[in-house]
């Protein structure tokens, strides 16, 4: 066996004249071996002396090399071939090959007459230079010299770069590509400036190791750079990325970039055969690279801050960018409000109204105006004008325009901000002021959701190219309905082409068809809930309802924007909605008010309970008779619980007896709010992003204090009940180096193992730098090993290499303002509990007006929750036997599997098979 100079090996076999070397080619293309560029048997003498030949088929097998060579001067093993009498499996000198299929070649072989022997797991066979060969399909001890040898040259060479617009989260997918690379064995490099780090090569193109990428996760941007290359546009550009890419040694390449650079990544490998076909023909290779690097794995990766892209939900950056958008108009919203101004705001967006339309939910803006929603109305201006006029005589002291920068009107006229202004200002006498958010917008720091995005979708891309195949289109790492998705990449890109041309023809209806699912759901929720509709959707009298909405539990991020989003869709509806003060003991005592369309204003941007917020569960706490009671006197017939486990066992203990009080008989629905995200039937409560995120932003500040100074150890307390959610996805945001959660418990071989990691982390530490570390304890995951104990524990142990601290974030977890993320789901889940009380409700109103058991169907008292991205409402019945009541969660939690992920990624097997 050879190993060439690239670090991949491959075996040579010898035929001594020319006649063997050709049946000996032969032979073993019957095996199954295909010939590979580089075989130049007709072109001269010097080139017919060898051949490479590839071995095709099974997963294992795909990259197995053989090189034919003809050589007068070599001496056989055997000069004769061994006759058929002995047993062929007791030679000392076994040539092992692993092939996915035993029986095609068997088949051949009897068809040829080629003599065979037969053991349980492999054939045995000679090759024309008396070699005995053993054919397995299996691995096994006889195949051990191949099975490393497979090994060695599946190693991938794994190249990442960013590319286009830098977007946030870009970084976590460089880290996560590096380290999980790492810990799958493959070597990653970084290939600094995009593709122009592709076209220059030299220093641009760096081998990682596990260091290199320390910090990464806090850092906005992206740390390796990122180019627009005009270069790459042209062949002679991506001839010399090509050429580059093999002196490299890298066969593998990660893109991150938006659809711009994924066309060019998938340019790049279609062209690839002509490009390593051309460097060989011009000697810029060599042939044994030509042979090795037949064929180009890429992945993309999205990270583009506008979401634009088609087949996946979301984009790495995007949510960042909410994130900026929000605290922009947050902060206008004070001084319009103070000076009872108008202002325009420009947000990003050529093609694209996600942020635009996100931060109009987010923020509670007035009108928002996108690019593949034009307003219906020819005199939009007047629309507009008519909906800022209503919302100002109904008391609003300010007006918030939020356009994208790529908005456009019925005929493709664009909407821009100054013609906005001038309208506000000259029709309504509005004093109007033009923000233009610009490059704040590409969103400095990561907020959680894109660390995690980057780095969940980065372990994908890496098992994506360990599961490449030649015959595969490349992929596109997606996110549908919180899954993390693998898609043909060019299709992807495609479909997102299609959104423009469609805007260009005008059809409208295919551009929002072609973004996300829920786009439409989102655009339908800013149009019910912040502009105040002019009858057009209300009810019949007698479908209206008397709805109340409490707040239970904890207060999280989020109650009060899904009762403003309630309130508002309930009024344009026609019902009548009552705040409940103090959750189910402020009911029982009558603390009921009516909310009207101005009591709930500004209530999206909120934090905490605005209605207040109580633990109290009828049949337990209070008297349920006394619940019925109440609800009866004031003729409710529909109840909205935001709140958290609490909250749903409230509805449990509704759902036992609600049979005995027919005032119970009525729809009851739950919005899933707590930061512990730990009520059935839904992905994600409301509160635990905005949760995640104050977690992020106190854990790169800690990590920043002991960087400055000391080579510290934190442990941080994070809330959750008995849900490990917060301390696995935070763990993920933040590279936490441990984390403990209720699920698992700590136990002393625990914390004895973690000492050791921490103290070999240390050791291989650069001792001219400190170094923070974080790790995560859930505050209910053990009564012995408390916060304090654990710190304690690791003060002793660290000794000189390192001391600890504890920091406990406790009540400021429930955040001052909401994140965006739980805005938007507050206010979509928001209009579903509004729609499932209409639905649950018109049977038997449309029967008899004043009817009083309104729902007794089992499925109207349910969990309004998000699968994924889709909103579905799950029945107290179905969900119950997925509940564990005693530990207050669901039995199974999408979120564990991250949970492996946390200590991949810490580095814990990687230092343990360096130390
Ligand atoms: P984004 O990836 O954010 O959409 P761009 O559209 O600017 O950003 O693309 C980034 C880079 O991708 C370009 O500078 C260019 O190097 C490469 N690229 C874009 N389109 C192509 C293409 N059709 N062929 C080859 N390379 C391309």
């Amino acid at each position: 066996m050879a190993t060439s100079a690239l670090g991949l090996s491959y075996s040579i076999i010898s035929s001594k004249n020319e006649e063997a070397y050709g049946q000996t080619v032969k032979f073993y293309e019957l095996l199954g071996f295909d010939r590979v560029i580089g075989n130049h048997e007709s072109e001269g003498e010097t080139e017919l002396q060898q051949t490479w030949l590839r071995l095709k088929g099974g997963k294992q097998t795909s990259s197995l090399i053989i090189k034919i060579v003809l050589n007068p001067e070599v001496t056989l093993h055997r000069q004769e071939p061994l006759t058929t009498d002995k047993d062929w499996g007791l030679e000392d000198t076994l040539f092992v090959l692993n092939v996915p299929h035993l029986q095609p070649i068997m088949h051949t072989l009897t068809e040829r007459d080629i003599p065979f022997q037969e053991t349980t797991t492999s054939i045995l066979i000679q090759d024309p230079n008396n070699n005995v060969i053993a054919l397995s399909s299996k691995l096994n001890p006889v195949s051990e010299q191949p099975q490393q040898q497979l090994q060695e040259q599946r190693r991938k060479k794994i190249g990442i770069l960013t590319s286009g617009g830098d977007a946030s989260g870009m970084n976590a997918c460089v880290r996560a590509t590096v380290l999980y690379g790492i810990s799958k064995g493959c070597d990653v490099y970084a290939v600094y400036e995009g593709y122009q780090g592709l076209v220059d090569g030299g220093d641009y193109i760096k081998k990682m190791d596990w260091r290199s990428v320390t910090g990464y996760l806090s850092v906005g941007g992206t740390s390796i750079g990122t180019a627009r290359c005009m270069p790459f546009k042209t062949r002679e550009g991506r001839l010399k990325a090509a050429e580059n890419l093999i002196k490299n040694g890298i066969d593998s390449l990660i893109v991150c970039g938006g659809d711009g650079s994924l066309t060019g990544a998938d340019v790049f490998r279609s062209e690839w055969g002509g490009l390593v076909a051309e460097l060989f023909k011009t000697k810029r290779i060599t042939e044994e690279e030509a042979t090795i690097f037949q064929h180009l794995t890429i992945v993309g990766l999205v990270g583009s801050i506008d979401n634009d892209m088609s087949s996946t939900d979301i984009t790495i950056g995007a949510v960042t960018s909410l994130h900026r958008i929000c605290e922009a108009v947050d902060s206008v919203d004070t001084t319009a409000l103070s000076h009872s101004r108008a202002f325009v705001i420009e947000v990003m967006g050529r093609h694209c109204g996600w942020l635009a339309l996100m931060a109009g939910i987010a923020t509670g803006a007035d009108f928002v105006f996108i690019p593949e929603r034009p307003p219906a109305e020819e005199d939009w201006e007047t629309a507009m004008c008519n909906v800022a006029k209503r919302h100002r005589e109904l008391g609003k002291r300010k007006t918030i325009i939020i356009v994208a920068e790529g908005a456009l009107d019925k005929h493709l006229n664009p909407i821009k901000v100054d013609h906005i202004k001038d309208i506000l200002s000259d029709r309504l006498g509005l004093d109007t002021r033009v923000t233009i958010l610009g490059h704040t917008q590409r969103g400095g720091s990561p907020c959680a959701f894109d660390r995690i995005l980057g780095t969940v979708q980065s372990v994908a891309a890496v098992d994506a190219v360990l599961a490449s195949t030649p015959d595969k289109p490349s992929p596109m790492i997606g996110m549908n309905n919180n899954k993390v998705t693998t898609k043909p990449l060019m299709d992807a890109v495609k479909l997102t082409h299609e959104v423009a041309k469609a805007i260009e023809s005008r059809n409208f209806e295919r551009a929002m068809e072609l973004r996300d699912p829920q786009f439409l759901d989102e655009y339908k929720v800013f149009n019910v809930t912040t502009i105040l509709d002019d009858n057009s959707i209300e009810l019949p009298d007698h479908q209206r309802l008397r709805i109340a909405i409490l707040h239970i539990g904890a207060p999280a991020g989020g109650m009060n924007s899904a009762t403003r989003a309630a309130v508002r869709y309930a009024l344009n509806r026609g019902h009548t909605v009552y705040g409940v003060a103090n959750g189910f003991s402020g009911l029982v005592r009558g603390c009921f008010e009516q909310l009207n369309w101005m009591d709930v204003d500004g209530w999206t941007t909120c934090g905490g309970s605005y209605l207040g917020t109580n633990r109290a569960v009828p049949g337990k706490d209070v008297d349920m008779g006394m619940v019925a009671y109440r609800l009866q006197k004031m003729n409710i017939q529909a109840v909205m619980l935001v709140g958290g486990f609490e909250a749903y066992a409230s509805l449990v203990e509704i759902d036992k007896v609600r049979y005995e009080y027919p005032s119970l008989c009525i729809p009851m629905c739950l919005i899933p709010a707590t930061i512990s995200n730990n009520v059935p039937g839904t992905d994600f409560s409301l509160g635990c992003d905005t949760s995640l995120n104050v977690i992020v932003s106190a854990s790169d500040a800690i990590v920043q204090s002991a960087q400055s100074s000391r080579r510290r150890v934190f442990v941080i307390e994070v809330q959750g009940g008995r849900s490990g959610f917060l301390a696995v996805e935070g763990g993920l945001a933040v590279g936490a180096c441990a984390i403990y959660i209720p699920e698992e418990g700590i136990d002393l071989p625990r914390l004895q193992g973690d000492v050791q990691f921490l103290k070999g982390l240390y050791d291989t530490d650069d001792p001219q730098k400190s170094e923070g570390r974080v790790i995560l304890r859930t505050e209910s995951v053990s009564k012995t090993y408390t916060t304090k104990v654990i710190s304690e524990i690791l003060e002793d142990e660290g000794g000189a290499r390192f001391d600890s601290r504890t920091a406990v974030l406790g009540h400021i977890q429930q955040g001052n303002t909401p994140s965006p993320l739980d805005r938007i789901r507050a206010s979509r889940l928001a209009i579903h509990s509004i729609e499932f009380f209409e639905k649950h409700t018109r049977v038997a109103l449309d029967k008899q007006q004043d009817a009083v058991e309104l729902a007794t169907g089992e499925e109207s008292i349910a969990v309004i929750g998000l699968c994924g991205a889709e909103v579905h409402a799950k029945s107290i019945k179905t969900l119950l036997p997925t509940t564990d009541m005693k530990n207050r969660k669901p039995h199974h939690d999408w979120w564990h599997r991250d949970r492996a992920l946390v200590d991949i990624l810490s580095g814990r097997s990687y230092y343990s098979c360096i130390e």
